[in-house]
């Protein structure tokens, strides 16, 4: 059973195990957020501890991928997975990253100019941008953020089962 761990702005930094979030549990790295699902009690001789679904560690911490925008920079990793592996100019496997502008033209390593691309796109395309190559992007580029879905998720938690005390 995933455990979602946020800062204490409900922010979400990880997913863990059950066990994982145990022990930040236990060594008051992190507490309950209270409202949350209840996932499971551990049970030692002496304690019983209650984890839930979201845990909220007690430090400042920074989400990763929070507040990026189309200027920021972006790894080919983080590209290739925005763009599912997927050409932008023919639509067929990609495993290159293209700057859009190209960086010979002064085109930086953004989530706004680069886009995956197959290496036959990529190598006709070369030091050109898409117009001058005459090539259509068959989609915009946009900023990317891995965790969306899951801090999306902890949010709902949070609103859908609010604090009873
Ligand atoms: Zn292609």
């Amino acid at each position: 059973m995933t455990i979602f761990v946020t800062n204490a702005g409900l922010q979400i930094l990880a997913r863990v195990t059950w066990r994982r979030a145990a022990v930040l549990l236990t060594t008051e790295v992190a507490r309950n957020v209270e409202g949350t699902p209840l996932v499971r009690v551990v049970h030692s001789p002496t304690v019983s501890l209650p984890i839930h679904k979201v845990v909220a560690i007690k430090h400042n911490a920074y989400r990763p991928f929070s507040g990026k925008t189309m200027d920021s920079y972006a790894s080919n990793a983080t590209i290739l997975r925005r763009d599912q592996w997927i050409c932008a100019y023919c639509d067929g496997p990609a495993d290159t990253v293209d700057h859009i502008v190209p960086v010979s033209q002064g085109g930086p390593s953004t989530f706004g100019n680069q886009v995956a691309a197959c290496k036959s796109c990529n190598g006709f395309k070369a030091n050109r941008t898409p117009r001058q190559a005459g090539m259509a992007l068959r989609h915009a580029p946009f900023v990317y953020d891995p965790w969306a879905a899951d801090q999306k998720e902890v949010w709902e938690m949070f609103m859908l089962h609010p604090k009873t005390a």
